[in-house]
């Protein structure tokens, strides 16, 4: 059993805000781990802390050729002079580099676990992106038998299997399907650094979507060998939790300075747009100055202080939620950057089943690629199978200052006697006046002239949505016209009340909205801003309102309605008996303990928590994805709101 952990806490894109417990201490990812030469004498590994490092990695290797008997003795830790939790490499890298290591694989893990290292790297063979189909199939099944045997002599050291496949994606899937079950504690994803040396950065997109759609989501993935900052927002929106690099001496050794959107020779710069401490105190003709081993420290240094500087702004930008903005940002710094963003965006699909449904910063569309982004994906996929017409056309309104039904209140008396869904014409799609103030609707920005390929899209999309429903999208008619031409309605549109069926429906599933009122409606409004607050049906209250993305909270009364009018497995999150009793008095859902999970099911989903009789036991919110539920044995999956008595 290995001594470390590993937690998700938040998330953005596929990216993960996680923490990982090892026995030498606690390190939040994604994380980079500086890499230590155990022969050179450079920036010692006591003040790595002072840069933000909370690991570190060292090579096995090298310490078992030239220090064996001395980390043996006392111990790997003491040895380089590092109290935190520390990783090793096994040599692999040295065999890439000059074709053949001295060691065994099996001798290399056992020497790992005996001078104490947290997390030990198995003997793996390099792929490089010349291999071809057959070779790097070859490479790969040899690393999986040493994988095998690794892991039955790991001990209590959390094993590293490495991912290779060279530049094959199935290859690179059949590999990561493979150490399923193998008894891997982390997960490198290897053979990259030539691929980012050739600056084939859309085939890494590539690479790591493969190992990541395949992996077991509870361990950390560690991309191996990436230092630049550069690549840390698009890996990490990936679902990369950790990088390590020599970059910040090896560039410094070559004059090289490290920012987060390129790196400039010393010699290039008059002025350091940087505010680190070294560029602080130093110009930039002061460096130059330095003597030579000075001055190679100063600028190790300052590439340290701009890495760990980007790892706390990818950090932040997942708490806030705009991980993509920033991946997007960094890759328009150049252009096979720019090529891997787009390949990004053409792997929405999955990891829309990765993006929660909501996120605490606005969407903001910046680009052609904005609107292929799994938030407008979901929304328009959802549009389509959830929002239902009733058999009416869509009257195409122009957009107007957000919220869109504010700014057409003066209107809705009238639109309320047309036999027409009114909607706006947004980057979005249409979007139907009672669905504005769900995420991301509401909470977006969206320049005023849509791009050629945003408008061309839009176009085909709206043909989608009338072959779908059989309606028109009708952008031909304006409101005087219809008024005009079409039959007004017997009974005008409620729009409250159609309102709170539509976002049901939307954030539950066809069907919900009809369960959830059936019955005498009351609902509450906030005084302040005339927004739905709480609904009451037949005197109980159903549902309230989540006011910071415009979804509903289902209270105790509303989940008994969904169960009872949605069919298993959807919304559900089956627990096994043991936990029954916890959930039933409002106590929240641990990861070991679920079952199964609707698959259509997002993290920050409201959900029904129900025993494997489909008994309804609780209703909350999800924290995990439905496929994380399945691996994660620690932690949370769903915070419960309110338990559910037999
Ligand atoms: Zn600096």
């Amino acid at each position: 059993v290995s001594s470390t952990s590993f937690e998700i806490l938040g998330r953005d894109g596929a990216g993960r805000l996680g923490r990982f417990k090892t026995k030498h201490g606690v390190v939040q990812t994604p994380t980079l781990l500086p890499v230590i030469n155990p022969n050179l004498n450079f920036i010692p590994p006591s003040e790595m802390r002072k840069f933000g490092a909370e690991m570190l990695i060292t090579n096995s290797y090298i310490i078992w050729k030239r220090h064996r008997e001395q980390a043996l003795a006392e111990g790997v830790h003491k040895l380089i002079g590092w109290d935190g939790p520390l990783m090793t490499d096994s040599g692999t890298f040295q065999m890439y580099m000059y074709g053949s290591v001295e060691v065994q694989p099996q001798e290399i893990v056992a020497f790992e676990r005996d001078i104490g290292v947290d997390v030990g790297t198995i003997l793996d063979i390099f792929s490089t992106p010349d291999r071809t189909h057959d070779q790097a199939r070859t490479d790969l099944q040899e690393t999986l038998v040493r994988a095998r045997a690794s892991a039955q002599i790991k001990g209590d050291m959390a094993l590293a299997c490495t991912v290779q496949g060279g530049i094959y994606p199935d290859l690179r899937a059949e590999c990561a399907k493979a150490y399923q079950g193998m008894g891997a504690d982390f997960y490198p994803i290897g053979g990259v650094v030539p691929i980012m040396e050739q600056q084939r950065y859309a085939t890494l997109v590539d690479v790591i979507v493969a190992a990541k759609q395949n992996l077991d989501p509870s361990k950390p993935v560690h991309l191996f060998g990436a230092g630049h900052p550069l690549v840390f927002p698009l890996a990490a929106l990936l679902g990369c939790d950790f990088f390590d690099s020599a970059a910040y001496a090896k560039y410094a050794k070559d004059g090289r300075m490290i920012f987060p959107d390129g790196t400039w020779r010393l010699e290039e710069i008059t002025e350091s747009w940087c505010a680190c401490p070294v560029c602080s105190k130093h110009t930039p003709a002061e460096l130059k100055k330095l003597p030579a081993q000075e001055r190679e420290l100063r600028l190790a240094e300052h590439n340290l202080w701009v890495t760990f500087a980007e790892l706390k702004h990818v950090r932040e930008a997942m708490r806030q939620g705009t991980l993509w903005e920033l991946a997007e940002r960094r890759c328009r710094a150049h252009p096979t950057l720019a090529e891997a963003f787009k390949r990004i965006v053409a792997h929405s699909e999955w990891i829309e089943t990765q993006e929660p449904l909501s996120k605490g910063s606005a969407f903001f569309h910046l680009s052609p690629e904005s609107s292929h982004r799994p938030e407008v994906r979901r929304y328009r996929e959802r549009l389509l199978s959830r929002f239902d017409p009733k058999g009416r056309d869509f009257l195409l309104l122009p957009e107007v200052n957000k919220p869109y039904s504010m700014s057409y209140a003066p209107l809705l008396d009238r639109l309320a006697r047309l036999p027409v869904v009114p909607a706006v014409q947004s980057a979005f799609g249409p979007v139907p006046l009672v669905l504005d103030e769900m995420y991301p609707l509401a909470q977006s920005d969206v320049p005023a002239t849509l791009d050629k390929e945003t408008r061309e899209d839009l176009e085909a999309y709206l043909g989608t949505i009338e072959t779908a429903k059989g309606v028109r999208v009708r952008a031909d008619l304006t409101l005087e016209e219809a008024e005009r031409l079409l039959t007004p309605l017997e009974t005008p549109i409620d729009w409250d009340l159609e309102r709170v069926r539509a976002v049901a429906d939307y954030q539950f599933g066809e069907g919900a909205g009809d369960a959830l009122l059936a019955g005498k409606v009351e609902i509450q409004k906030s005084r302040n801003t005339g927004k739905i607050r709480q609904v009451f049906v037949d005197g109980e209250r159903v549902l309230a309102l989540r006011a910071e993305d415009g979804f509903f909270v289902p209270q105790a009364a509303g989940a008994k309605r969904l169960h009872a009018a949605i069919p298993a497995p959807r919304l559900r999150v089956v627990v096994e008996q043991d936990s029954v009793a916890f959930n039933r008095e409002g106590k929240n859902v641990f990861a070991k303990f679920v079952r199964s999970a609707d698959p259509a099911l997002r993290a920050r989903d409201e959900v029904l928590v129900v025993d494997e009789n489909d008994t309804l036991v609780a209703v909350g919110q999800l924290l995990l994805t439905p496929h994380e539920m399945g691996w994660f044995k620690t932690g949370m999956a769903v915070s419960v709101r309110e338990g559910i008595k037999g």
